[in-house]
């Protein structure tokens, strides 16, 4: 296993005559070439354009604390867990051998970013060697549960970690202990209902809204953070209503927190909290908490909102697997896509609502890659049959089995089926993507942009930037859906490239092709 990659790339030195740097401030140009489309009955009319853009960067990360909403699950622990054997660089036996701390599944910490050729090899950059990013050591974390085990006890009923690890970790892990939360029944399964001992008393919700914001403005002067960023990976909620007169505007949705309305779920007062102490919120599980209420309330609030649902096993590879067949010519016709899990989320997930809202997620998963080629689906034409099926199996506790089945029309009238089966610890797979989605919401904060029309002014509060982790994003109203991975892996690079003004189409190569 390789050690954590930042300490294996020399510093990157940028001298451009599209950058400069005051003070802390990073300037850099951007020619932005975009194409603009009228598309009518007789055609498609392209006019490229060129528009300038200009970045400015802070390059001093801020003192930044994350707040999880689910502190005891298994994706909660395994953080903790993680960023302490991480701190400390800790090794421990497994059956095959010694096992170093690292970061392996996060963008930010792990990846590499081409910048071009040196005359003799490729060069690759490491995606936090861009721009000055927090590290995942330095992120001051804490958060709620509804259940009052401390870590150590989460981390041991997880089943993710090692023995050996688990022992090292246990008297750092047995301090802490979740912060009470917010109950609802109806909101998650009833078979939950046991782990429920940890919860804010009274029926009020808006007094939880006022717990909840009196315990982030503690846990933040507590440790002088200069940003906070509050994500839910709690279990899956089922769906809200959206009805105007409850949630459709920011000052209904605290009209029906102050009325306690029943369909004011947990997470909405989480995510009306954090806007309220200006923290940002993420939503790592897929219901539909960030309904139009809530994002109105961040606009005005001006900090972030992102979701729904992480991004980090079967779904990643759908993003991955069904562009490259589309880029192939291929037809991909069905998708079956089956789990099965024995954690505590597979529980969850085993009631009906709650499987509804995971489902949810999981299926939009190709829209915008069956609406890329009108060749392989023409107009009216469905894509493919997409069937997501999820059983609970407790013996497999956190490893789970994903089985998955694509069948594509090939050339004149043949068939591809491709089965894919995909074992491993889920919360190792999805702990990764909650550090990228705190250091890049955390990045996001410190870079504004101002175009040829407009001054500079920061991202949209729907951050839609951090589309690459999460299934189904969350975007402004009117704006497309990304979801093919390297896509949105490329304009993600290209975005943190373009501010460091050393942006390039070297992707091209075309000085290789010379004759
Ligand atoms: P988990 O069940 O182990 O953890 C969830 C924790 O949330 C539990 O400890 C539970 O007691 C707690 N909880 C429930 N309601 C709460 C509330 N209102 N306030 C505070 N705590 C509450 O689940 P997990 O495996 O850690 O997954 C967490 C979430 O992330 C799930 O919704 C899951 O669907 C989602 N998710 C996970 C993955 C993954 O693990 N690979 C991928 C995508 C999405």
């Amino acid at each position: 296993t390789p050690s954590p990659p930042t300490t294996a790339y020399p510093p990157l030195k940028v001298v451009s005559p599209l950058a400069t740097v005051t003070g802390q401030t990073l300037e850099a140009a951007f020619e932005y070439r975009r194409n603009t489309i009228t598309t009518t009955a007789n055609g498609i009319t392209v006019e490229p354009k060129r528009h300038q853009y200009r970045f400015k960067t802070n390059l001093k990360p801020k003192k930044t604390g994350l707040l999880l909403v689910g502190l005891g699950g298994n994706n909660g622990s395994t953080v903790v867990g993680a960023t302490l054997a991480n701190k400390e660089a800790l090794t421990w036996q497994t059956r095959t051998g010694p096992q170093t701390a690292n970061y392996l599944g996060s963008v930010t910490q792990s990846t590499t970013v081409h910048l071009g050729w040196d005359g003799k090899q490729q060069v690759y950059v490491p995606f936090n060697g861009i721009l000055p990013m927090v590290s995942p050591n330095d992120l001051v974390i804490d958060g709620w549960d509804i259940n009052n085990a401390n870590l150590y006890e989460a981390m041991v009923r997880a089943r993710v970690f090692q023995p050996d690890l688990i022992q090292q970790l246990k008297p750092a892990m047995e301090q802490i202990v979740p912060k009470p939360s917010i109950y609802y029944p109806d909101f998650i399964a009833s078979n939950q209902g046991a782990r429920a001992n940890n919860v804010i008393p009274g029926e009020s919700k808006q007094e939880h809204l006022e717990r909840i914001r009196s315990d982030i403005r503690e846990f933040k002067q507590k440790h002088d953070l200069e940003c906070v960023i509050v994500l839910w990976t709690a279990n899956t909620e089922r769906y809200t209503d959206i009805q105007a007169g409850l949630n459709g505007t920011a000052e209904e949705i605290l009209a029906s927190i102050a009325a306690s309305k029943d369909e004011i779920s947990p997470s909405n007062i989480f995510a009306v909290a954090s806007i309220l102490e200006g923290a940002h919120y993420i939503n790592g599980s897929p219901q539909n908490t960030l309904v139009p209420g809530i994002v109105e309330l961040a606009t005005q609030h001006g900090v972030f909102v992102g979701g729904d649902d992480f991004k980090s096993g079967q779904t990643k590879l759908k993003s991955a697997l069904v562009d490259f067949l589309v880029t192939s010519g291929l037809k991909p016709e069905s998708i079956v896509s089956y789990n099965h899990l024995g954690n505590n989320d597979g529980k969850n997930l085993s009631e009906a609502r709650q499987f509804r809202s995971k489902e949810i997620s999981k299926s939009s998963v190709v829209d915008d890659m069956v609406a890329s080629n009108k060749i392989l689906y023409p107009e009216g034409s469905h894509g493919p049959d997409h069937c997501i099926v999820i059983k609970y199996v407790p013996f497999v506790g956190d490893s789970k089995r994903a089985m998955d089945e694509y069948i594509s029309s090939i050339f004149m009238g043949g068939h591809q089926t491709l089965a894919i089966h995909n074992t491993c610890e889920d919360s190792l797979l999805a702990a990764p993507l909650i550090f990228d989605l705190a250091i890049l919401t955390e990045l996001f904060t410190r870079i504004t942009y101002a175009t040829e029309e407009n001054g500079f002014t920061g991202f949209h509060s729907v951050l839609s930037l951090l589309s690459l982790l999460l299934k189904a994003p969350v975007v402004p109203e009117g704006t497309p859906v990304g979801n093919a991975f390297m896509r949105q892996f490329g304009a993600l690079a290209k975005l943190l490239t373009a501010c460091a003004g050393i942006a390039s189409d070297n992707e091209l190569q075309l000085e290789f092709f010379t004759k």
